[in-house]
């Protein structure tokens, strides 16, 4: 039932005293990087651990502002890995791992996974992008050290995925819900019913947010019971929160993270129950521990307890975010990137719109710009070249491929005030 029964299943108050320890060190090692020797150099060790709540917060910004190595509180000799998170213009955040970081990251991944009923006969496959997302490493080392037989498929490639599945009896997959449906369709185009013809048990769908009834449709489709998997890279990545078999609601780890939930504009702190954003402290983490951090998710943690036996609280489904990034078929965005993009480009005017729709469960970015008839003077075959030149800037900037159209100078809505740019048409 239990990957580690005695802390999954230790009474709340047992654990909280745990984190008390924990965070009390995790106070001193921080204390050895740049940013936190300034922002904690008041704070001496904490004598309850709602005293968490008099530590100041860390943002995304503060992460960026201190690119490279601000929040480093290990010699370099001692960081074994570096992730990066996609969604960011100018730096991006990046996080590190000491040897022991990693392992301790597995093992929560691996206690997720377990909960969820794999064990180690299963067979997994990581559709989830290996390299600097942390989907795909994150929960590669969880599954070996669950030892499951690990296929390290990375995205795409529909038939390829189906024909591993297929021949190497995959039970378990780790995917996008997105992907999961398009999955479905390469696979029913080809004449396979992965109910009759695979042996597929459980998926783990993250990294993107998804509603009740989409899972509900992957399971469906698949005949198997697929588990909502929460993480973000700033924590790690996969494995910060995950669905037992109850299904109702993500386990977050106690040991590994003390969740709180605050009111983004007043920022205090908010009961167990009540809606608002999630901020992480990261209590286990050597290379680069990070303290009260403002995830921009929006949840409450769910007050009773669950019927599975742990005692580690729970967080409900991401409901959004408080702030404006956008996730595009699993990739983070913010307008931001996409405005400097146009702004360096001339012949475009300043006014613009970005689209955000879905067809066939693959999310579609569109961007609608203005021409700026004072720069632009050419055949519609320039036009055709402006466009392609702009989509390219587009992708390398954020990672995906939005399309362009231009309108007339004067066409879009005229920005008052705070204009609006991002329509997103995704059914929610
Ligand atoms: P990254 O750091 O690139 O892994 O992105 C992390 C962000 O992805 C989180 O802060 C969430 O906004 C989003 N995310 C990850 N997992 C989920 C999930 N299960 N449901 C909704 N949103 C998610
Ligand atoms: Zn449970």
């Amino acid at each position: 039932m239990f990957w580690q029964k005695e802390i999954e299943t230790a009474p709340h108050s047992e654990i909280q005293k745990l984190q008390l320890r924990m965070l009390n060190d995790t106070i001193e090692r921080a204390k050895k990087s740049k940013f936190y020797s300034k922002k904690l150099q008041n704070v001496n060790q904490l004598k309850n651990i709602e005293q968490i709540q008099e530590l100041p917060f860390t943002t995304k910004e503060d992460l960026r502002g201190g690119f490279p190595y601000d929040f480093l509180a290990v010699d370099l000799g001692e960081v074994v890995r570096l992730h990066s998170s996609s969604g960011t213009t100018g730096n991006p955040t990046v996080v590190y791992h000491t040897a022991q970081d990693l392992q301790s990251w597995a093992n929560i991944s691996a206690r997720c996974m377990y909960a969820a009923g794999a064990r180690k006969n299963d067979i997994f496959q990581n559709t989830m992008g290996y390299g600097l997302f942390t989907g795909g490493l994150g929960f590669h080392y969880g599954a070996e050290r669950l030892g499951m037989m690990t296929i390290p498929i990375g995205p795409g490639n529909s038939k390829r995925q189906t024909w591993f599945m297929q021949n190497f009896g995959t039970t378990t997959v780790h995917i996008l819900p997105s992907y999961a449906v398009r999955l479905y369709h390469s696979m029913k185009e080809d004449g396979i019913d992965p109910k009759k013809d695979l042996k597929l048990k459980i998926f783990f769908i993250g990294a993107e947010p998804h509603t009740e009834e989409l899972r509900r449709e992957i399971q469906e489709l698949y005949g198997l019971k697929a588990f909502n998997s929460y993480g973000l890279s700033e924590i790690s990545g996969p494995g910060v929160a995950f669905e037992c078999g109850e299904q109702d609601g993500m386990h977050i780890w106690e040991d590994f993270v003390i969740p709180e939930i605050i009111d983004p504009d007043t920022l205090e702190v908010l009961p167990d129950g009540q809606e608002g954003e999630l901020v992480l402290t990261a209590i286990n983490r050597r290379a680069m521990p990070v303290i009260r951090y403002r995830t921009r998710d929006l949840t409450k943690i769910l007050p009773s307890p669950c019927a599975c036996g742990r005692t580690h609280r729970k967080i409900a489904r991401i409901k959004g975010r408080t702030d404006d990034m956008m996730i595009i078929n699993g990739v983070n965005i913010f307008p931001i990137q996409i405005e400097k993009t146009i702004m360096n480009i001339p012949e475009a005017s300043k006014n613009y719109i970005i689209e955000i729709a879905e067809k066939n469960y693959m999310d579609k970015l569109s961007v609608k710009i203005e021409i700026n008839d004072e720069a632009f003077d050419g055949t519609l075959e320039d036009l055709e070249k402006l466009k392609h030149k702009i989509e390219t800037e587009l992708k390398s900037e954020t990672g995906v491929s939005p399309i362009v159209s231009f309108v007339d100078q004067g066409t879009l809505p005229a920005a008052e005030g705070k204009a609006k740019r991002v329509y997103d048409l995704r059914k929610k």
